[in-house]
């Protein structure tokens, strides 16, 4: 499965598609997206190539993440974490070929967006970790 950037300067592809996506409704992904939240997925670091990268660069909003997104079109197109070397993590929304499963949870529900109401019956997760069962 291959995606890249909006100008396709960045092209990269996952030998195994996605099996799961979350919501996550944080701080930070609400206003590095500049949406509700962001819809991530997951995959294993060592099935992920870049097969073109023109001008990435990486933003590193805590002493753990790095954001990578294209200079040129300023897409979002992966986040490393160095808590968890082995995965990657996809803004789902870039993933346009193929077919991605429904997200299976909302996280950091207790940090969304006030003027955002969540509309569907997946499972809701918040607290200070993001994680705790929400009713
Ligand atoms: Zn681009
Ligand atoms: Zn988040």
């Amino acid at each position: 499965m291959e995606f890249g950037c909006h100008c396709r300067a960045f092209w990269a592809s996952i030998t195994r598609p996605p099996t799961k996506l979350v919501n996550c409704h944080c701080g930070l992904c609400r206003q590095l997206s500049g949406a509700a939240y962001s819809t991530w997925t997951t995959v294993q670091a060592d099935g992920f190539s870049i097969l073109q990268s023109v001008g990435i660069r990486r933003y590193r909003p805590t002493d753990t993440i790095a954001r990578a997104f294209c200079e040129i079109c300023g897409t979002h197109v992966f986040t490393e974490d160095r808590r968890l070397p082995a995965m990657i993590g996809i803004p789902a929304g870039i993933i346009v070929g193929g077919t991605l499963p429904e997200p299976a949870a909302h996280y950091f529900v207790d940090d969304k967006a006030g003027w955002h109401s969540i509309g569907d019956a997946i499972p809701c997760f918040g607290g200070a970790n993001g994680m705790m069962p929400r009713p």
